[in-house]
């Protein structure tokens, strides 16, 4: 089941400027964090309780996002979904004919396990269906 709207993930380039224009909006910044699978950087803004944007930032020119950037520039990447089970949803969206990047759950971010479905399913949307990791 999906649950709620995760976050918003955003390339960009210069990781510093993209956090001082969030900040100058108001925004706090939650954290900055290394996922080294996918070669980027990654900083949080909470957007009231239940939502964040996820800036990300290459680290690396053989990125995923540096590849996005490069082709589409800086800007919207991604949406990500919560969902109360990765695993069955993945299986859903799969049944359902859905072309998926990921056929198993990887760890994202902020000790989420997250798994992409392909633009080319979704109308053009990068969606990344996302099991937030439980706050006790
Ligand atoms: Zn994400």
């Amino acid at each position: 089941m999906i649950k709620k709207l995760s976050h918003i993930g955003i390339a960009v380039k210069d990781l510093d400027k993209a956090i001082e224009f969030y900040q100058s909006l108001g925004l706090t910044l939650e954290s900055i964090e290394e996922v080294e699978s996918q070669k980027i950087k990654v900083a949080f803004f909470p957007v009231g309780t239940e939502c964040r944007l996820e800036l990300l930032c290459p680290t690396s020119e053989d990125s995923p996002v540096a590849k996005f950037i490069e082709k589409k520039g800086e800007g919207i990447q991604h949406i990500a979904l919560a969902v109360d089970d990765l695993p069955a949803e993945l299986q859903r969206a799969d049944e359902m004919g859905i072309q998926l990047i990921d056929k198993a759950p990887r760890p994202g971010a902020h000790g989420a396990d997250i798994a992409f479905l392909h633009p080319k399913s979704t109308g053009g949307v990068l969606l990344e269906l996302c099991k937030e990791k439980e706050h006790h």
